[in-house]
């Protein structure tokens, strides 16, 4: 069984391989995720998601908006406009400061952002490991442009090949564009946020910007909130929605993308309780993901170092996932102290203090922010499904499967209904049952067409958790089969007990 945890990674984001490129046609094939614009050419940066894709991503969601809103006495929901007045960026700091230093190549226009192009160090290192054989010079290149870099394989080869002197090869390298060997400019500031305009007039006293992070309307919104609902501190607020970022070089399908979804809390407390629950919050995100089927070993929880840190953040842990083209973050948590309510006191010079009337103090909040992306979150629970193994085809010969072993709680389909064959009254009895499962509010999927096993197969790889057979023995006792996706084991169970196995199973 080939799970993608066996392949070998290459450290952080940039590595793409052969499972990489079955995930992403999988999704294309099955409906999850489309390019976007697809029959233009695409758009460079942007996704659809197909039929069995918004399911899985409403459910992701949904569970997320269950368990810290729903369930929860202290955690409200909010949904702010995409588009807000412009000061917003400015007391956050985003217009001043929200860019990436950008570099690009004065021969073949390729752009790359300064950090991911290596440091003279890291082509030191590469080049020893390379000269004493830990490593082949494919892997080499890997290691130092993420598999993208033409003109880097040319010159280590030849380097190779006639024994170049290390730093020989170091200065032919550094500073080169590593597809062509261009020339490459000074690296220039890059801001990322999506600019527009609002109403007639294009000028700059029209600008505005699509959000490059959801965060911002609820400090905008913490007073209203707190004015509108009987709530204190410690208290959060809740919101999901797209975010925008001009990013100089999305890549690995939907991880880096220029429009994408958040799922993010704001969580403001006394600043003595501050490293209390930011401690909770970081476990409690941890555990979460792997409440939802990310194995612990693919999953990681990394403290920052105090130099990573950004200037507003007291402490920041990633949640990271090991995904197919290297270890990347799923989600940041960051104790952000005052911060952010301070700087909009500071511009809008509304007070964003909050007074305790039982202890009399007056205090601005720090704030506890756990910050997810909708959208990577889903591509690793894509990734972490993603299973090749053999099942038994009708005629019990054994046949390479793919299956989507999803958590049932986020399969797309819950439960596929088919009658063995399309004769002898079985399609109107699978048809009721089909009808009795929607009813219950369950997802199902109705397929008469074709034989038994390519059915399975379908529902297998579409990740549906359970699939339901009328056969001959249904008329005899009211009984059917019921599959298991990742077991293949068959229950033989009551027609009207098929909602409360399926319910009782998934969690
Ligand atoms: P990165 O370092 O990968 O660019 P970031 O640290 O800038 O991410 P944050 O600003 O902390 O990201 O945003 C919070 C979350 O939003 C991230 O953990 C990620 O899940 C998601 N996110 C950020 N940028 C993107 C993007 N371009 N495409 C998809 N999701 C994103």
């Amino acid at each position: 069984m080939i799970r993608f945890g066996d392949v070998k990674n290459m450290g952080k984001e940039g590595k793409t391989d052969d499972l990489m490129e079955k995930i992403v046609a999988l999704c294309k094939r099955r409906g999850f995720i489309f390019q976007s614009s697809e029959i233009y050419g695409g758009i460079n940066g942007f996704w659809d998601y197909g039929p069995l894709g918004v399911e899985l991503k409403r459910n992701l969601k949904n569970i997320w908006w269950e368990d810290v809103v729903r369930k929860r006495d202290d955690i409200v929901g909010l949904d702010a406009a995409i588009i807000m007045n412009p000061k917003v960026w400015e007391a956050s700091g985003h217009v001043g400061g929200f860019s990436d230093p950008r570099v690009d190549c004065k021969e073949c226009n390729a752009r790359y952002r300064l950090d991911e192009l290596p440091t003279r160090v890291r082509v030191e290192a590469v080049i020893d490991e390379m000269t004493n054989g830990t490593m082949t010079v494919e892997e080499a290149v890997d290691a130092l442009t993420g598999g993208n870099g033409d003109h880097f394989l040319r010159i280590l080869k030849k380097a190779h090949k006639k024994r170049t002197n290390p730093s020989d090869v170091i200065e032919i390298l550094f500073g080169k564009c590593p597809q062509c060997g261009g020339e490459l400019t000074d690296a220039r500031q890059f801001n990322l946020m999506l600019k527009t305009f609002i109403g007639a007039m294009e000028d700059s006293s029209s600008v505005a910007y699509l959000r490059p992070e959801t965060a911002q309307g609820i400090f905008a919104n913490y007073k209203n909130v707190l004015d509108t609902s009987r709530i204190r501190p410690p208290f959060g607020i809740a919101q999901i929605g797209k975010a925008f970022r001009n990013e100089i070089n999305p890549r690995n399908f939907t991880f880096r993308s220029r429009e994408f979804e958040q799922m993010e809390i704001e969580f403001f407390c006394h600043k003595d309780d501050a490293d209390k629950w930011y401690e909770y919050w970081r476990d409690a995100r941890y555990k979460w993901y792997i409440d939802l089927g990310l194995t612990s070993s693919r999953l990681r929880l990394r403290d920052h170092e105090t130099d990573e840190l950004a200037h507003y953040a007291k402490s920041c842990a990633d949640i990271e996932y090991d995904f197919p083209f290297g270890i990347s973050e799923l989600e940041g948590v960051a104790n952000r102290t005052d911060y952010d309510l301070k700087k909009h006191q500071e511009h809008s010079g509304k007070d964003m203090q909050f007074f305790d009337d039982q202890t009399k103090e007056r205090y601005i909040p720090h704030v506890i922010e756990p910050s997810g992306g909708v959208d990577r979150a889903v591509l690793a629970f894509i990734c972490e499904a993603y299973t090749e193994d053999e099942a038994p085809d009708d005629k019990g010969k054994m046949q390479k499967r793919i299956l989507m072993k999803f958590h049932p709680r986020l399969a797309p389909i819950k439960v596929a209904v088919f009658p063995l064959v399309k004769k002898e009254g079985m399609p109107e009895v699978a048809r009721k049952i089909y009808d009795d499962v929607l009813a219950s509010g369950l997802t199902c999927f109705y397929d008469e067409k074709g034989a038994i096993g390519r059915r399975y197969r379908r529902q297998d790889e579409a990740g549906t958790p359970f699939c339901v057979t009328v056969d001959g023995q249904t008329f005899e006792d009211q009984t059917v089969t019921i599959r298991d996706r990742d077991s293949l084991k068959q229950d033989r169970i009551a027609v009207e007990k098929v909602v409360e196995y399926v319910r009782e199973r998934i969690g």
